[in-house]
């Protein structure tokens, strides 16, 4: 059995010539950027054609705008917390309802420790963001606006330039989590209102503990870490050098497939995704159908728990994820299907599939052919399945 991953949103496999050129900053080019001699200025070079590279995935113009990071989460806390110092007389962060941990939890501890207002803003059942909410929440006391550009469990797009220049209307700083989007979508900072924007070398088959956060020129910016001049004082604490090479490496390597992401990833995805919904009944696909990420597929199985589903799949040799986290021993389906209001007897079934450029055809045959028996097997022994109410069977806010 050929094992199956589709939980590249989780992490991706770090791509052998990713190691292949972070391999020689740690035995022969060891130097330390700022020295003064002939080791650190080879790995001075090398980080430069490194950032070189990172810019140019993400269209960014000028020198001097990525800060390297020691990951998404990093970068995520040094946005807010910068914007909150340079943001004088503001005291208001916008956000929404579905994003990621790094930015809901850092959130709530400022609301309860330093009195900072936070607006929550809902979406649909499609996972779309409620506009006017957003609008309405703007005002001359917000500090920053941070909303993810892709969702990482439904995959789905959020109107990030849109919401940058209402968000400078006001005059509030806007953030943009994409960990989830840089590598999958074309992104282009040169034409862009984004003044930060969060990334995360792991998730684009780079290396785990590196990322950046790409502050546009004229931004003004205070640092979370404290210490030493690198990245000009915005970053204290030695370059990871071999990390942040990788991440170039990653970068020029996810422009490389960005069209394989787009055509083959996103059809692999959508027949994964009909072949399941025609096998398996009182199943249906969250988030926006019309404007997802071309890799991720989150999948409700209905009456059946996410753990369960997983545990089996596991057996079969295929890695996916669910949405709900085991906390304090209740089983909570995930927050972002609970915003779009999925019902909890199908959100707790939710399973969600995410490719990447390494999936082939092989790989979805297998999943089709596994995953009828393991969702009848579970169905029978439960006792939601056999007392559902079969109206509720035709819910269906994806393509209703
Ligand atoms: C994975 C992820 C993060 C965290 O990135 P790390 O590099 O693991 O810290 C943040 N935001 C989103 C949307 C993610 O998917």
């Amino acid at each position: 059995m050929i094992p199956v991953y589709l939980d590249n949103n989780a992490t991706t496999r770090t791509d052998p010539s990713v190691v292949e050129a972070m391999l020689p900053f740690f035995v022969e080019q060891f130097g330390n950027a700022s020295s003064m001699h002939a080791f650190g200025a080879e790995v001075g070079t090398a980080l430069g054609k490194a950032r070189k590279q990172l810019q140019a995935l993400l269209g960014a113009e000028f020198d001097h705008e990525i800060v390297y990071t020691s990951g998404g989460t990093e970068a995520d806390n040094a946005a807010i917390l910068s914007a909150l110092e340079t943001q004088t007389g503001r005291d208001e962060i916008i956000t929404s309802a579905v994003e990621h941990p790094a930015i809901l939890s850092l959130v709530a501890h400022l609301e309860k420790t330093r009195g900072i207002t936070v607006h929550t803003i809902g979406v649909d059942a499609r996972g779309r963001l409620d506009i006017e909410a957003y609008r309405k929440a703007l005002g001359p006391k917000t500090a920053i606006v941070s909303i993810m550009w892709a969702n990482n469990e439904t995959g789905t797009i959020f109107p990030v330039e849109q919401l940058a220049g209402l968000a400078h209307e006001t005059g509030a700083l806007f953030h943009t989590d994409a960990v989830q989007a840089v590598g999958k979508i074309p992104i282009d900072l040169s034409a862009s209102e984004i003044d930060m924007l969060s990334l995360s070398g792991h998730k684009l088959h780079g290396p785990k503990g590196i990322g950046a956060l790409y502050v546009r020129k004229g931004v003004r910016f205070r640092p979370l870490i404290r210490g030493g001049h690198q990245e000009r004082g915005r970053r204290a604490g030695t370059e990871n050098a071999p990390g942040i090479i990788g991440l170039g490496r990653a970068a020029e390597l996810a422009l490389e497939y960005m069209s394989d992401e787009q055509t083959r990833v996103a059809a692999l995805r959508d027949r994964l995704e009909q072949g399941l919904l025609q096998r398996i009944g009182a199943s249906f696909v969250t988030g926006d159908p019309d404007n997802r990420l071309p890799n991720t597929a989150n999948v409700a199985f209905e009456y059946i728990e996410g753990e369960a589903i997983l545990l089996l799949m596991n057996r079969d040799g295929i890695a996916a994820s669910s949405g709900s986290a085991c906390t304090s021993g209740s089983l909570e389906p995930s927050h972002v299907l609970r915003a779009m209001n999925v019902p909890y007897t199908a959100a707790h079934g939710a399973i969600r599939f995410s490719f990447s450029r390494e999936n082939r055809d092989a790989d979805v045959d297998h999943v089709l052919e596994a995953m009828p028996p393991i969702i009848e097997k579970l169905r029978e022994m439960s006792p939601f399945w056999r007392e559902r109410d079969v109206r509720t069977d035709a819910f269906n806010p994806t393509y209703a």
